[in-house]
């Protein structure tokens, strides 16, 4: 009888506990359910022209991979310094965007800037150096660096212990949904924009908050001056649902999500 009560007792007090289990795990993510980092990649003038602006409507930051050899860098340098000054982040994408081309079958890569043909510490000269020149711009000494075209090898070997120390976290490419616990600051997943619909992405953010998790966006032309690109009203359709869903949502640069993870994966 004695047992029959204990046990009964018990069945009351597990869904608690199991509640309280669940509702400090969906408050990980700086007290969001999920985490979402919008990332856009080669420092392109739609950036400044047309996503910046609607960000900053909605109060939204996120992180812009703006290589060195960048056009609208050269000719939008101030632009670039008040975007940072605002609370973007501005992350190192190489010098000149050197990516493998002849291993990887890519015959738009330039010759002349063809991994390939780097050495490792070419590559990781060219990186520092681009640290160089954003701090120059921002005045930052930490940031986050996007491996371009993805690639992380030189000659068949990683590069990414070289550089670990000159930043807070890395992104590849490849889509990833992944948790607190397992991500790995120096090869963040990010999912590759490309021609999707407004509702097809929602449904990816959607995903993100149904398992608690990360998900970075890697967007390239929006409304165009990219072949990867994506329409302006997918990507409005987009910024408008995170704004709808900003109390569950945690947006932000990935500089500042990766100092986050650091400090709550030990
Ligand atoms: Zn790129």
């Amino acid at each position: 009888m004695v047992l029959k009560t204990l046990i009964f007792q018990l069945m009351l007090i597990l869904p608690v506990i199991k509640n309280i289990a669940q509702n400090t795990n969906s408050d990980e993510w700086n007290g969001h359910q999920c985490a979402v980092v919008l990332t856009y990649d080669d420092g392109l003038n739609v950036h400044l022209d047309k996503v910046i602006p609607l960000l900053d409507s909605v109060d939204f930051k996120a992180t812009f991979y703006v290589p060195g050899n960048a056009s609208a860098l050269d000719n939008r340098l101030v632009e670039w310094a008040i975007a940072s000054k605002t609370g973007h982040e501005l992350g190192n994408h190489t010098l000149n965007h050197p990516c493998a081309g002849k291993s990887m079958g890519r015959p738009w890569v330039n010759p002349d800037y063809d991994l390939d043909d780097y050495s490792a510490n070419k590559i990781i000269d060219e990186i520092k150096l681009a640290n160089t020149l954003l701090k120059a711009i921002d005045g930052k000494s930490q940031r986050t660096f996007a491996y371009t075209c993805g690639d992380t090898q030189i000659g068949g070997d990683s590069f990414i212990p070289e550089i670990k120390n000159s930043f807070v976290a890395a992104r590849s490419v490849g889509p990833s949904f992944e948790p607190l616990s397992t991500i790995d600051l120096y090869q963040i997943g990010a999912f590759m924009v490309n021609g999707e619909s407004g509702s097809e992405l929602i449904s990816m953010v959607q995903q993100a908050l149904d398992n608690k998790v990360l998900l970075v966006f890697l967007f390239h032309g929006v409304g165009g001056e990219h072949t990867i690109n994506v329409s302006l009203e997918a990507h409005r359709q987009l910024i408008q649902f995170l704004k709808d869903k900003q109390s569950e949502i945690w947006v932000a640069p990935l500089v500042e999500i990766a100092h986050y993870v650091n400090n709550n994966q030990k």
